[in-house]
């Protein structure tokens, strides 16, 4: 069998190779925590260099503590941007990025909040104009899963709590923020692979996320006169603490294999897409879904 090619980021003499295989590790909460995870996911490619693609924009991003939007963040700072991160309650995981956006020289606020709550998106805009004044970008990214064996394993809660973070939770900020949004802005919304795929386990999860594929689409439809696009971004398997905070031990050891490159893909393998779909550069991109998955589907 052939073996996997395995690519580096760093310098030559700081050469780090990205992990194929995991320690098997469970996390008991969900959203899991970053700062537990072995190895530590990979946020931040010190290869890329910004050149100013988001300069004077204002980003919000949910799930922006760690995994995905960590790793979106980081880039986004890199580029220019100023941030919002709203997550629930992973303070810790919050504050690293925090720290990491600041040394970067850009402005980083931090927002627990829950998104199940009705008025979160209000919360949000009220937080976010009075400390930067406008919004230029949202990314929709907050994400929870709970796979279950069967489809009478999955309680009317579950289905509601999957739904409401998933789902709704877009809607309703995006709906709060849109009327901030003005030509040349720019929403991202995190799918899933899970939204071609429907994964036996994973009924409720991959639901919602067929739903972000349509909820982008109409979406962009409806705002493209106004020049603001609407675009989603759909990961195959990554490094992040969804993993160890959904799946067994056993599971996360192998997480990746199962695709065509053979591997699970790393955080930073994400973020020049969120920025090519948030900036400039995507000017001419609405109403799509891009795939990071390693190969795992390969038509849509
Ligand atoms: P993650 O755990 O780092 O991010 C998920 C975030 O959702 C958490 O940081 C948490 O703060 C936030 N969240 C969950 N419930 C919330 C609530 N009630 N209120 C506010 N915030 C809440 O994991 P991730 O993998 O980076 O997930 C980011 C997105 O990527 C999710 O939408 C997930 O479904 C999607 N995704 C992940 C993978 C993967 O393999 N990791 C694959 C496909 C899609
Ligand atoms: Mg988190």
């Amino acid at each position: 069998m052939m073996k996997p090619v395995i690519p580096y980021y760093g310098s030559m003499t700081d050469c780090k190779e990205v992990p194929i295989t995991f320690p098997p590790q469970h996390q008991d909460r969900q959203p899991g925590l970053e700062y537990l995870m072995n190895p530590q996911p990979i946020f931040d490619n010190p290869n890329y260099i910004g050149t100013g693609k988001l300069t004077g924009k204002i980003a919000i991003i949910t799930g922006g503590d760690s995994g995905i939007g960590r790793a979106a963040a980081v880039a986004f700072a890199k580029e220019g941007a100023d941030l919002v991160l709203v997550y629930l309650n992973e303070n810790q995981d919050a504050k690293t990025v925090q720290d990491a956006v600041q040394k970067i020289g850009r402005r980083c606020l931090l927002l627990p909040i829950d998104l199940r709550e009705r008025n979160a998106g209000e919360q949000i805009v009220t937080r976010t104009l009075e400390t930067y004044g406008h919004i230029n970008i949202l990314i929709n990214n907050a994400g929870v899963q709970f796979p279950q064996p069967s489809l009478e394993a999955i309680t009317d809660q579950q289905l509601e709590t999957t739904f409401n973070v998933n789902i709704e939770s877009f809607f309703r900020l995006s709906r709060a923020v849109v009327p901030h949004l003005h030509s040349g802005d720019s929403i991202v919304n995190t799918t899933s692979v899970q939204a071609n795929i429907g994964s036996s386990q994973l009924i409720d999860y991959a639901s919602t996320k067929g739903a972000i594929v349509s909820f982008t689409r109409a979406l962009a439809h409806n705002l493209a006169d106004k020049g603001i696009r609407v675009n989603a971004v759909a990961p195959g398997p990554i490094w992040t603490p969804l993993q160890p905070a959904s799946w067994s031990a056993d599971v996360v050891k192998t997480l990746g294999a199962d695709t065509p490159m053979k591997r699970a893909g790393q955080p930073y393998e994400l973020a020049p897409v969120y920025v090519l779909l948030a900036s400039d550069d995507g000017s001419y991109i609405t109403g799509q879904t891009i795939h990071v998955n390693g190969g795992q589907t390969m038509a849509s």
